[in-house]
């Protein structure tokens, strides 16, 4: 018989990650079987729709060591799309997954110069597209309040044709 996800019941094809849910499905310890459990989450993410990759990424396995969790940040930035809004898909699931990790790092980091700097880049990268995100609304703001201005001008133009 076929080994079931505990977690949300589907057929497991793969060793250690459920394709459904991202979920672990054997205990780990070491580095070398983290990898290849994240390199299985990747391969499912890779080969998902959109609502999959969502699930994948906010449910996903996040490992439990500092080098697995850099690693786990880097793959992680592929799914986040500076073109698109932050609500957008997977784009929102993959910065709520960067920010888990951020956090379980710096957790984990203590003196870790390589998570430290990890830290540093994974930070930047969500600012970055923050702060993207606040100039498309700017951006947007002042689209539509020069259309009103332009309509407004229109409208006293006719009114000014009209009555005089
Ligand atoms: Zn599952």
């Amino acid at each position: 018989m076929k080994e079931r996800c505990k977690y949300c019941g589907l057929e497991i094809f793969s060793n250690f990650i459920c394709h459904n849910c991202g979920s672990l499905m054997e205990n780990i310890d070491s580095f070398s079987d983290e990898i290849e459990a994240l390199q299985e989450l990747h391969f499912h993410l890779s080969e998902s729709d959109c609502d999959q990759q969502k699930r994948l990424l906010l449910h996903g396995y996040i490992p439990g060591s500092t080098k697995a969790l850099i690693e786990s940040g880097i793959k992680c930035i592929l799914y986040i799309d500076f073109n698109t809004a932050a609500s957008d898909e997977p784009t929102q699931s993959a910065i709520s997954r960067l920010t888990t990790i951020i956090t379980k790092l710096k957790i984990l980091s203590n003196n870790d110069k390589d998570a430290k700097k990890a830290i540093i880049h994974f930070d930047e990268i969500i600012s970055k597209f923050r702060k993207k995100e606040a100039d498309n609304t700017f951006f947007g703001l002042m689209l539509i309040l020069g259309g009103i201005t332009l309509i407004a001008i229109i409208g006293f133009l006719i009114w000014y044709f009209i009555t005089t």
